[in-house]
């Protein structure tokens, strides 16, 4: 707390009044902080002048010792029916994407645990698989995860990716990114999760290993290998190529969670081969009850390997899940239900000007028509929600109207007036 002073003459009190490291006098001092002696001071300068010492020599508290890194407790890791439940909350749907990654994720946080511990066993890292259609929630799933752990969180795809040397980004860079979350914390860098999407894009293209090289594809698989399986690796803080003469951090991925996620377009065509095949030959399966408009829930790591994966990849992503593609009802659902859903994040804007918003049920029905019609999918919802809102939201605040209501024929006539390619290109 600042000094009140005591502004009496004499030599003790002159010495009370001056910072001890400096000599700065009161007069002379922005600020004086008082220690618990008498006599004892700072000044606001010395303060900052060891706030910059400490920081340059990296010694400052938060930056060294890990607050952002998840400690590995076990009494304080969420149960998988906890995750699922949070992620219930923010995930229409996908249940039986939810329930794989809640266990997953649980279980890499018990092998983190376990780690130091004396056991014969060891558990082996669970890194995740999201195979489904665009814009059925497999990022929002890994980004949800990620704030229930409170981990740094980082989404990259895969198409950048090339391998080192080629025009692109090294597959280093992925761990560039996650440091850059963490604020540099190498600790909490290393506890983290990263999303990789569209990994089903560097599939390898064909079955003959080809005589071209093929830099974004097998080349970048092999480069992901390594940091997937755990290994230290050498990173440029502020991204390679741009800074040559930057000092390298090391950083083991060994503990950081990695979860794919890919459309795998066509991949069903070889699911139902592999189905018919083994209807016939070993390992029969009752093809009668295969359900056959949904054949991405039989999903096998050698159909993703049949796609053009490497087996050594997908031998380091265990845990391969499915997602649905979503259903007139989910999309209806996603509108309103969420604990961030689009409805309720209008309604909260315009709450914030003593607006109160009412939508329709018919206005939310018409919008995941529209939606449907316009096969836009999720994504799509809030591209047809901005084409109702916009002009509302721009005369609202303004308005003394502080009970609006968004009927279907309002919905309908700002909808028509939009393009539809500005929708398509939205998405
Ligand atoms: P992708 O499967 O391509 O990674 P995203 O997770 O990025 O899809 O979904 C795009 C957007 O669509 C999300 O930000 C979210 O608003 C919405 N969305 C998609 N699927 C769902 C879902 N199952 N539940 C709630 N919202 C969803």
């Amino acid at each position: 707390m600042a000094e009140k002073g005591n502004r009496s003459g004499g030599g003790r009190s002159h010495r009370v009044d001056c910072c001890s490291f400096c000599g700065r006098k009161r007069n002379e001092a922005d600020i004086l902080f008082q220690g618990l002696e008498p006599g004892v001071n700072i000044c606001g300068r010395c303060i900052e002048a060891g706030y910059k010492t400490l920081f340059d020599n990296d010694l400052l508290a938060s930056k060294s010792n890990s607050t952002k890194g998840f400690d590995c407790d076990m009494t304080k890791v969420p149960k998988p029916v906890d995750i699922k439940r949070h992620l219930d909350e923010y995930v229409i749907g996908q249940d039986a994407a939810k329930r794989a990654i809640a266990v997953a994720v649980y279980n890499h946080y018990k092998r983190l645990a376990s780690k130091g511990q004396m056991s014969d066993v060891e558990i082996d890292k669970s890194n995740i698989l999201l195979v489904g259609p665009t814009g059925t929630g497999k990022t929002l799933i890994a980004r949800t995860i990620a704030q229930l752990l409170n981990v740094p969180f980082t989404i990259v795809d895969a198409t950048v990716l090339t391998e080192a040397g080629y025009v692109g980004e090294d597959v280093e860079g992925i761990l560039t990114r996650l440091l850059q979350v963490a604020d540099y914390d190498v600790a909490a860098a290393e506890r983290g999760i990263v999303f990789i999407d569209e990994i089903d894009k560097i599939a390898r293209k064909g079955d003959n290993p080809s005589i071209t090289r093929d830099v974004s594809g097998e080349g970048v698989q092999q480069a992901l290998l390594k940091i997937l399986e755990g290994t230290v690796v050498n990173v440029a803080p502020q991204g390679g190529r741009k800074h040559p003469d930057q000092k390298f951090v090391q950083v083991n991925t060994s503990n950081i969670l990695f979860i794919c996620g890919g459309a795998f377009d066509g991949v069903e065509k070889r699911i139902a081969q592999r189905l018919n095949t083994r209807a016939m030959g070993y390992g029969r399966v009752n093809t009668e009850n295969v359900d056959r408009d949904n054949l991405m829930k039989y999903i096998m790591p050698q159909d993703v390997r049949s796609f053009g994966l490497i087996p050594e990849l997908v031998g380091r992503l265990p845990v391969l899940t499915y997602l649905e593609p979503l259903s007139r009802e989910a999309l209806r659902r996603i509108l309103t239900d969420p604990k961030n859903a689009i409805v309720r994040q209008y309604e909260a804007l315009l709450a914030m000007d003593g607006v109160s918003l009412h939508f329709d049920d018919e206005t939310l029905e018409y919008i995941v028509d529209k939606a449907v019609e316009f096969r836009l999918g999720a994504r799509g919802l809030r591209s047809i929600c901005e084409a109702v809102m916009t002009e509302l939201m721009f005369e609202a605040p303004s308005s003394d109207n502080k009970e609006l209501y968004v009927g279907r024929d309002y919905a309908e006539a700002r909808i028509n007036r939009t393009p539809l390619v500005e929708f398509k290109e939205a998405v």
